[in-house]
């Protein structure tokens, strides 16, 4: 290159370099820097193509017939997949063809097809910034032996520069896709979010803040946070501390809305960071509908207790009463009413004491009464309770509990129940005549426990839903119970520290298992 053609390539370098710095828009930068190489060259037909992070085309410029023209994504892929820019894709380096009709690498297009001459010279060049391919830029001439080798040189040098600024644009993109983003998750969240400064001043609220606390953008950016709620001491200084660990500091307190009172909110505050400032997020979620579903709850309990339980209890009481004080001759013709009235108070008494036992469990109170009970007295009593269905049905009950087993160290009325109520299930839902095994093992500290029927087994996909509250299976040609047996099961069985679960058996029928702790001694 002598000097000044060594001078005119750094004027078009420069000059390049200004107009690609210029702007941050990506299809801008693609089709300046597509002009800039066809006017320096003089040629008229030219594509660059933009690939993403997995090397798929995402933009292109073209210019045909030295007109900008448009393209497909169809198109894209073709120039990109095959022929000489497919090449460079593939391998990253450039390549300048001087006789298009000597390179099986080119592909000649359709409508070229028919032409007497259609040799030309091409030059084509990876786009690269920082190592990874971000484009192709391919540039066409009709005449053979164009392009000379500074040309080459000084587009490989435009290139350069074209990747970086294509870099730039995507970067740039990112992040502007990703702010919009977070401006319509901010704005469009259903519940108020509210950004301040690390001294409280509110600085951004969404619209779901304003609706709820019913002031203006304006009032809330002149307020302190604790102006709206109230913040337990320390929680400020918790959440900075937290700042490096994305955890969030959660708490309950009351939103205190400019007209008409104040509800009861939970608020999610963690410490966030914009260009290297600290600020923080606060999340504001209505829990008016959770404390009346609390309040509710807890109602209900007590009318389960006042309403229900102690009328049972004297309908209990009465019924023994009137067997002891019965004469042999009356007790004859009564005893099998008075068994009936007593197994199903007995059977309410024990619905209405799970209901209340899923109520305390579920509020996190812990089971107080453990004493040491003997495993096989407990079965038996439970298999005392089910023997009118087992012998309704003529089903067999195995046992399966080994002689020196220890004992269990429970709340003996709680986990009666949980056995009862297997029991219940499973004699249920076993075929006529079938065999129910109930069973128990010592594992190191833990007492396993079963009960096996062969009924229809569990669904697999069910397995984990039947012990939810409410859940229930199949309703056809079986009675419908409520769906908290298994629920209550599963929290009395937890509350003793213990687990429960399901299989089912190779030869249809399911297997319910549960641990409990053994009474050890020492
Ligand atoms: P429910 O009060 O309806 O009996 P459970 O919580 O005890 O509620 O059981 C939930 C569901 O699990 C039942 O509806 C039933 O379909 C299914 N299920 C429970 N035990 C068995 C079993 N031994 N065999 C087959 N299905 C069972």
């Amino acid at each position: 290159m002598s000097p000044s053609e060594e001078r005119t390539a750094l004027e078009i370098l420069y000059s390049i370099s200004r107009e690609l710095a210029a702007s941050l828009d990506l299809h801008t930068v693609i089709s300046r820097v597509l002009e800039l190489s066809t006017e320096q060259l003089g040629t008229v037909r030219a594509s660059l193509i933009v690939l993403n992070s997995n090397g798929q085309p995402v933009d292109a410029a073209i210019i045909y017939d030295g007109k900008p023209v448009s393209t497909t994504t169809e198109q894209m892929n073709d120039i990109i997949q095959f022929g000489l820019a497919g090449w460079v894709v593939r391998n990253k380096q450039p390549v300048l063809l001087s006789n298009t009709h000597q390179d099986k690498r080119w592909l000649v297009r359709p409508d070229e097809m028919g032409q007497k001459d259609f040799a030309k010279s091409a030059l084509c060049l990876p786009l690269m910034a920082q190592e990874q391919l971000v484009g192709v830029l391919t540039i066409v001439h009709p005449q053979v032996d164009f392009f000379t080798n500074e040309q080459f040189k000084l587009q490989q040098a435009i290139a350069d520069l074209s990747g970086i600024a294509i870099r730039n644009a995507q970067l740039y993109e990112d992040i502007r896709t990703a702010r919009v983003r977070y401006h319509d998750l901010f704005e469009d969240s259903i519940d108020p979010i509210l950004v301040t400064d690390t001294e409280g001043r509110i600085i951004e609220a969404n619209r779901q803040a304003v609706s709820e606390t019913e002031y203006t953008r304006q009032e809330l950016v002149s307020l302190k946070i604790s102006a709206i709620h109230e913040i337990p001491a320390g929680k400020i200084e918790e959440v900075i501390n937290k700042k490096n660990s994305d955890e969030t500091v959660k708490y309950e307190s009351r939103l205190h809305c400019k007209v008409s009172g104040s509800l009861p909110v939970e608020v999610y505050a963690s410490c966030i960071t914009i260009q290297d400032k600290d600020y923080i997020q606060w999340i504001i979620h209505d829990i008016t509908e959770r404390k009346s579903l609390d309040t509710l709850r807890a109602d209900l309990s007590a009318m389960i207790y006042h309403d229900l339980r102690s009328p049972l209890s004297n309908v209990i009481s009465s019924l023994e009463i009137m067997t002891s004080i019965l004469t042999p001759e009356e007790s004859a013709h009564l005893q099998q009413l008075i068994d009936i009235a007593n197994r199903s108070a007995s059977r309410m008494q024990r619905l209405v004491n799970s209901l209340l036992d899923i109520n305390r469990l579920e509020a996190g109170q812990p089971v107080m009464q453990k004493t040491a009970v003997d495993v096989e007295q407990l079965i038996n009593e439970a298999i005392d309770i089910i023997l009118p269905t087992v012998q309704n049905k003529e089903l067999d009950i195995e046992k399966l509990i080994p002689a020196m087993i220890p004992s269990l160290l429970v709340d003996e009325d709680m986990i009666r129940r949980v056995i009862i109520n297997l029991l219940e299930n499973g004699a249920k839902f076993a075929p006529q005549r079938s065999k129910i095994t109930i069973g128990a093992k010592l594992n190191g500290n833990l007492i396993t426990l079963w009960v096996e029927d062969r009924g229809p087994g569990i669904p697999d996909e069910a397995r984990e839903q039947i012990f939810e509250k409410f859940v229930r299976l199949r309703g056809d040609g079986f009675t419908r119970g409520l769906g908290l047996g298994l629920a209550f099961c599963r929290l009395a069985v937890q509350a003793h520290g213990g687990k429960i679960w399901v299989e089912n058996l190779k030869d249809g029928g399911s297997r319910f298992l549960f641990t409990l702790p053994a009474a050890l001694k020492g």
